[in-house]
């Protein structure tokens, strides 16, 4: 069956890589240009200053042609030392692998445990700063939307905790399927270094990795001694002055890049927030009026990027998410590690609208059904009213 023709889109409903609009697609499909000449030079200039509006900074945004892990990597590699600590949160998956990826670069990870049913919480950071009086810490890390959990960490409260511990550590944000979906501020939140990429909110193929990088960052990167070379901010900043890269840049999802700023900035940052939330909000209601768990326990947690589900024990998630690849041609997303089989995840991010939520829910409760997942029917009337009440 999956070999057949199947008539209409694909729905690719999991959070990360998203859709990519047609008018993305159109953008990418030009020639390759010379990546030393004018020509590139304007384009990525244009890039590099409307990126930051994104990330709700001032100062320079880098773009690395690299998975969104790479950029974790720089984020660590180019302002820590060997056996310096940082402070992290286990808030899912992605936390789990951040951790294990600055492990590996030989940093002390003080790892504190969670549920994942929760984000970060902002007095565990307190006190944890708090209690270092020798500012053992270097950096608390925290993944803004956890994409393994659909539960979003309150940075804003982060940074005041920090600032009540009075406590010099950087602030290191993984903003990866929360930037251009759920409201992050850089600057106003000063964080040191946030962490991007390209397949999620901003709708684009994977392919590129951000640093928004501080001054308070910078200044660390003269003395951190942890071994970098291609990651390496120095070399990019430097001829990024001029527009252009110190290695050959992905040009083509530069093309690409300026189309999805040109769609977000002529949507508003805040109306791409808004529609995010609407979606959250209109699953979070279908979910109940299945008689389904949500993952995120806690009101203030929710999340506008993704919403995952809990089964009911005994049945399997995998199982319902092959029921409706099958018949529906949709993809949605799997439950990660110690979820797997637990959940399923379904992604409401990026290019999308309330009727392509619509028929996303529309085919999760045919697939609740058709896959005998104990459920209530009335989710998708829930969501409609939710959105009609939004409008
Ligand atoms: C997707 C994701 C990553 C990993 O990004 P890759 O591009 O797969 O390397 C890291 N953190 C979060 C929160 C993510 O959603």
């Amino acid at each position: 069956m999956l070999n057949a023709y199947q008539p209409g889109n694909h729905f690719l409903q999991i959070p990360g890589p998203t859709n990519v609009p047609d008018r993305i697609l159109r953008a990418m499909a030009a020639p390759t240009i010379d990546h030393r000449g004018p020509e590139f030079g304007k384009l990525s200039r244009g890039v590099l200053e409307d990126l930051r509006r994104i990330f709700r900074t001032s100062n320079p945004v880098v773009i690395y042609p690299s998975s969104g892990t790479g950029a974790w990597e720089a984020a660590l590699s180019n302002t820590l030392s060997r056996g310096d600590h940082v402070l992290m949160f286990e808030t899912g998956h992605f936390a789990t692998l951040w951790r294990a990826l600055a492990g590996r670069l030989g940093i002390e990870v003080d790892f504190v445990p969670g549920d994942w049913r929760r984000g970060a919480d902002p007095e565990v950071v307190e006190t944890r700063l708090t209690e270092d009086k020798a500012h053992r810490i270097k950096a608390v890390c925290v993944v803004h939307n956890e994409t393994s959990t659909g539960v979003v960490s309150r940075i804003g409260e982060i940074r005041q905790a920090m600032d009540r511990a009075n406590h010099p550590a950087l602030l290191f944000v993984d903003t990866i399927s929360s930037l251009a979906s759920i409201d992050f501020r850089h600057d106003e939140w000063r964080v040191d270094v946030t962490v991007g990429c390209s397949q999620k909110g901003l709708m684009l193929p994977p392919g590129l990795g951000f640093n928004a990088i501080s001054d308070k960052a910078m200044k660390a990167s003269e003395t951190a001694a942890l071994p970098r070379s291609y990651w390496r901010w120095e070399e990019m900043l430097e001829t990024n002055k001029n527009g252009f890269f110190p290695y050959t840049p992905a040009t083509n999802l530069l093309y690409g890049l300026r189309a999805a700023l040109d769609m977000l900035l002529e949507e508003g940052l805040d109306a791409v927030f808004a529609r995010h939330d609407r979606h959250g909000e209109a699953t979070r209601q279908a979910v109940r009026a299945w008689g389904l768990e949500v993952q995120c326990l806690d009101e203030r947690e929710f999340s506008g990027s993704l919403t995952a589900v809990r089964v009911p024990d005994g049945h399997d998630a995998d199982a319902f998410r092959k029921v409706v690849l099958e018949h529906f041609n949709m993809s949605l997303g799997n439950g990660l590690s110690k979820l797997q089989g637990k959940v399923f995840r379904i992604g409401h991010l990026g290019n999308f609208s309330d009727p392509m939520l619509a028929g996303t829910l529309a085919g999760v409760e045919m697939g609740l059904e058709l896959a005998g997942v104990p459920h209530r029917s009335g989710g998708v009337q829930a969501a409609l009213d939710s959105l009609k009440g939004a409008h």
